[in-house]
């Protein structure tokens, strides 16, 4: 899952973009208003943390235009303490949720999963298909009950390919919401990547379509 993070307080741009990484996540940042609105305008994000006060272009502003745009992507935005007039004008300008500064790190790792688990209709933390778990919460992957040991990209691929069961992903969309935008997005890797996940979930797992994409067959 790929997460955009758009504040410009340095330290706690650091802390957001440790916590989230560690939690599993490849995460983008931007440091102002307007960098942050072109970012979540032409990139793929499975959720974005926003700051409300920001240079150069207000977060609500950020975000008024981005719903304008059509832009549907979760967003949970950061609020000044006491100040709930920014809560309700938040919300009203499409957040889908809300975190109190000062926060804990945690309070954002769930509520980030649980943005993203409610717009993939995901009811639950634990999701089993076939013989595969996921249990995002922990970040562990297991198979007959079994935790697979992988990579982080290996279990960022399990997870979106879970997460969008049934449905056919292409080459780009992968590398769009597993890897960041340092990536190079026209080489191989892709590939590379769901061999050695076959060899650890089993081979029969993950299915090519031709000129598609894989798709998740269990
Ligand atoms: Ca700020």
């Amino acid at each position: 899952m790929r997460l955009l993070i758009v504040e410009d307080d340095r330290d706690i741009q650091r802390q957001l973009a440790g916590s989230l990484q560690a939690a599993g996540y490849v995460v983008d940042i931007a440091g102002d208003g307007e960098d942050g609105h072109h970012l979540g305008a032409t990139e793929s994000y499975d959720a974005i943390v926003l700051d409300l006060g920001l240079p150069q272009l207000d977060g609500l502003s950020v975000l008024e235009k981005w719903r304008k745009q059509g832009i549907a992507t979760p967003v949970l935005i950061l609020t000044a303490r006491d100040s709930w007039t920014e809560k309700v004008k938040g919300l009203r300008s499409g957040a889908d949720d809300y975190v109190v500064k000062p926060f804990q790190m945690e309070e954002i790792v769930a509520r980030i999963e649980a943005l993203i688990r409610r717009a993939k209709g995901v009811a639950s933390s634990v999701v089993t298909i076939g013989p595969l778990t996921l249990d995002t919460a922990q970040g562990l992957v297991y198979r007959d009950g079994r935790p697979v040991i992988m990579t982080p990209l290996e279990y960022r691929l399990t997870a979106y390919l879970m997460m969008r069961r049934g449905a056919v992903i292409s080459k780009t969309e992968i590398t769009e919401h597993i890897y960041d935008q340092s990536f190079d997005r026209d080489s191989n890797v892709v590939e590379v990547l769901i061999n050695r996940l076959r060899k650890k979930l089993g081979t029969e797992t993950i299915e090519t379509r031709r000129g598609q994409g894989y798709v998740l067959a269990l």
